[in-house]
């Protein structure tokens, strides 16, 4: 990690060094990658450093279905086993919908998603962007209206077809929690995340010998930190005035469920 004031480097998933590790990268290459954790894992490659270590079956992958089994039993010289219903059985493809005029906005269903195909912002409408939608259905139970369901898609769309954009969007989506983690211990820590090139420890260009100028691009810095601070309060405050939506024919338990996030991001945002 680096010091307290510089980005520190986030890195995707690393070259495979040793043995361990290149098999590893082997059994995730023939996993399915919708991420869905049925295998009782908390995504391929854990599943597949559990194949690999010999403390999972080759047999727990339900989007995998019959055919990963095979494959799998191919590349690793073990027996065929058919798959172990306990972790769910093989289902045709699917994409999640959200039935937007009921979506309240509570971004429980983003929070959820392991390959950030969920668009929408705290308090308004969210939509699926199907194309990048695993169908892992991690983002059904989560709603607290029941406005996610999922949907078939052709059938001659396989999942496995769809394997390496799951991959690349899931290790993008580890990447954006790391970073995430890393700007929260920083502003715990009292540190500002860079908002320059001299925070990031790259040099700052010398600043205009004039300060009088309105525009923020020939600023001095500690100007345009304010300039910026000042747009984020507003952007807060705008964001604080919008009231969910959507609640008028809810039940109680539904309403009271709200009222329980809407308390728990008003004091994230305190925090
Ligand atoms: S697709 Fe789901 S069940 Fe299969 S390995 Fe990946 S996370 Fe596990
Ligand atoms: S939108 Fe829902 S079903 Fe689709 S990948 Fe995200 S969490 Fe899974
Ligand atoms: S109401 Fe449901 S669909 Fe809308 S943001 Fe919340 S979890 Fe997502």
């Amino acid at each position: 990690m680096s010091s307290s004031n510089t980005y520190p480097v986030f890195r995707l998933q690393p070259v495979p060094q040793t043995e361990e590790e290149r098999l590893i990268a082997k059994i995730d290459a023939v996993l399915p990658q919708t991420q869905c954790t049925k295998c009782g894992y908390d995504g391929c490659r854990p599943y597949a450093a559990a194949i690999a270590k010999g403390e999972a079956g080759i047999n727990q992958c339900p989007p995998g279905g019959d055919h990963g089994i095979h494959v799998l039993a191919d590349l690793l010289q073990r027996e065929y086993k058919p798959l172990d219903t306990t972790h769910g059985i093989e289902q045709p493809r699917t994409v999640a919908f959200i039935d937007e005029p009921v979506c309240i906005g509570c971004t429980l269903c983003i929070q959820a998603c392991p390959v950030d195909a969920i668009v929408g912002a705290a308090k308004q409408m969210h939509t699926i962007v199907a194309d990048l939608c695993s169908g892992c259905e991690l983002c059904v139970a989560p709603c607290p209206v029941d406005c996610i369901s999922m949907q078939p898609v052709p059938a001659e769309e396989l999942a496995r077809d769809r394997a390496d954009q799951w991959r690349e969007q899931h290790d993008l989506h580890l990447f954006r929690l790391e970073r995430d983690k890393w700007e929260k211990q920083q502003k715990t820590a009292g540190a500002k995340a860079p908002t320059s090139p001299a925070d990031a420890g790259v040099a700052e260009p010398p600043a205009p010998a004039s300060t009088a100028t309105s525009q923020a691009g020939l600023m001095p810095l500690d100007a345009k930190r304010a300039l910026i601070a000042a747009a984020m309060e507003r952007a807060r405050q705008q964001r604080e005035a919008i009231k969910p939506q959507n609640t008028e024919a809810l039940n109680d338990a539904t309403k009271a469920k709200i009222a329980a996030i809407e308390a728990r991001r008003a004091k994230e945002n305190n925090d």
